[in-house]
């Protein structure tokens, strides 16, 4: 399957990584929306949220229990968002499941 964070995670594309477990892969976004722009994703390949179901649920809730502390590990005491842009009405680019964590700024009030 050709798919661009697989590669990321094979190592085949360079990154810059923040974090990693057996389960999660994090690293800078290549073309960062705020101070800190962070990509969360699974090591395996679910292609967006619209993808998530009881069988890899898991990995999901192990994303979310690592979202705090690599805020924490940026220094992100201010506070932060959390995006994952499904589909093509929400412009998402990457077809491999992915949470944004955009932070280091006052975000915009507004999210659309
Ligand atoms: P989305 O538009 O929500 O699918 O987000 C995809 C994100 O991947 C965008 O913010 C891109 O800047 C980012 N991106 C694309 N290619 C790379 C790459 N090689 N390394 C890091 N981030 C990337």
């Amino acid at each position: 399957m050709d798919c661009l964070f697989c590669s990321i995670i094979n190592g085949d594309i360079p990154s810059t990584k923040v974090y990693e477990d057996e389960m999660v892969y994090a690293f800078r976004d290549i073309n960062p929306q705020a101070p800190t722009h962070i990509l969360v994703i699974p090591k395996i390949h679910i292609p967006s949220v619209d993808g998530i179901d009881e069988n890899n649920s898991a990995v999901v809730a192990h994303i979310f229990e690592c979202i705090p502390k690599i805020a924490k590990a940026e220094g992100l005491n201010g506070g932060y968002r959390v995006v994952s842009n499904c589909g093509d009405n929400a412009c998402q680019s990457v077809k491999h499941l992915h949470f944004h964590i955009l932070g280091g700024k006052q975000l915009a009030d507004s999210m659309a």
